[in-house]
């Protein structure tokens, strides 16, 4: 039997964006308190949380502090040091633990995690300096996307290649830092899958999410991806593989390219609830935020049913740059939920809220949110 933390307890996050926001939202309606700990003040996650504590990262006496207040810690933000992490986990329980962050938060070792389980990526080599830019040029071909190791989402430190002779460009582009070359995909589509691993080795999962990106950003989620049954079932099996490897205790994402002749290969995994999986708030019976407390916490995990078919399309900064967006037309669906984290800048490109909607079919709910979102930008 694995030790249960309980109701009342306190589960601790690192980070505050709107992940955190929407687990302290689910762990208090289960009854946990949660204090948020990360360098900002008034964040998304600080505003439902019992307690915002503020400090670097790098501040292991306010991290140790944080940690002897808590029962439990896991994290919204993987890019959290290592120091940080492990500073923690020798005062409480880490969940998923150090070595998921540590392969997640650096490309290079999470695309060789992922050669090493036999699951397929783009064709990557690891580049140090121009001249081994120039080299994996030559073996990979172009077009091609050179990333930075550390530290990137939502494509920045990215840089496309198109000919040989933008190395040199691209590698000042990145900042001339340990970088990973992909070879460009010309994929069919992108699709996602986010489960749950509870403390028992429990699974659970949302089957395979359909995501739209817009700038590198994702724009719309469709549940329930149209993809042949055999491809399904592959995503769903690379995930459970995946968590179960990486001994994953909470929710972890895998993003997907699906090529033209209908092979999946891993972009990236994150080892937390994921945009993609923004949908489960409402559309599913439990949402990937409960089931992180679930597994944090060491209860069973929910059943991941879809309600009805839904969708959710992101709500960025930019949809501010004419003034206060039309709440009212937005919802004057009643299939419509909006979402907004409490963000009180909406600069161009920064995640403010999301919307989902439902309808009787996956089409239906894509082109009910489009339309609610379109709505937003309508003035009376
Ligand atoms: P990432 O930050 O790696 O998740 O990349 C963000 C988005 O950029 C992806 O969801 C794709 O739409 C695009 N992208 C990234 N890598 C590649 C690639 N190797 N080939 C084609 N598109 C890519």
């Amino acid at each position: 039997m694995t030790a249960v933390i309980r109701p009342g307890s306190v589960l601790g996050v690192l980070g505050s964006g709107q992940l955190g926001r929407m687990f302290a939202i689910a762990a208090r309606r289960m009854g946990y308190r949660v204090h948020t700990f990360s360098p900002d003040k008034e964040t998304p996650t600080g505003q439902v949380a019992d307690r915002e504590v503020y400090a670097p990262y790098e501040d292991l006496d306010a991290l140790a502090k944080f940690a002897q207040n808590v029962d439990v810690v896991t994290f919204e933000f993987e890019n959290v040091p290592s120091a940080a992490s492990e500073c923690v986990a020798r005062i409480v329980p880490v969940r998923p633990g150090g070595q998921v962050l540590h392969i997640t938060q650096n490309r290079l070792r999470e695309k060789t995690f992922l050669r090493s389980q036999g699951v397929p990526t783009a064709p990557f080599e690891t580049v140090r300096n121009l001249d081994e830019l120039e080299a994996a040029i030559a073996r990979i071909g172009t077009p091609a996307v050179l990333k930075t190791a550390g530290f990137g989402y939502d494509g920045k430190g990215q840089a496309v290649i198109r000919q040989p002779s933008d190395a040199a460009a691209a590698w000042q582009a990145i900042g001339a830092v340990e970088a990973v070359l992909e070879g460009f995909i010309d994929f069919a589509g992108e699709v996602s899958v986010v489960a749950a691993r509870g403390l028992a080795g429990d699974f659970a999962h949302y089957g395979v999410v359909e995501n739209i990106h817009r700038n590198h950003i994702l724009d719309v989620s469709i549940a329930d991806a149209a993809l042949p049954p055999q491809l399904t079932a592959e995503a769903v099996e690379i995930a459970r593989t995946l968590l179960e490897a990486l001994d994953v205790v909470g929710v972890l994402c895998v993003e997907f390219f699906v090529t033209r002749d209908q092979r999946l290969l891993v972009n990236e995994l994150a080892p937390r609830p994921h945009n993609s999986g923004h949908f489960t708030f409402d559309a599913c019976i439990t949402s990937q935020f409960e089931q992180q407390v679930r597994a944090v916490c060491g209860l069973p995990l929910g059943a991941t049913d879809l309600l009805r078919p839904a969708a959710m399309a992101n709500l960025l900064g930019d949809i501010w740059s004419e003034g206060e967006p039309n709440w009212a037309a937005a919802c004057s669906d009643p299939d419509v939920k909006l979402h907004l984290y409490g963000k009180a800048e909406p600069r161009p490109g920064r995640k403010m809220g999301h919307l989902t909607a439902f309808g009787q079919t996956r089409d239906q709910a894509k082109a009910k949110v489009v339309a609610a979102r379109d709505a937003l930008l309508k003035r009376s």
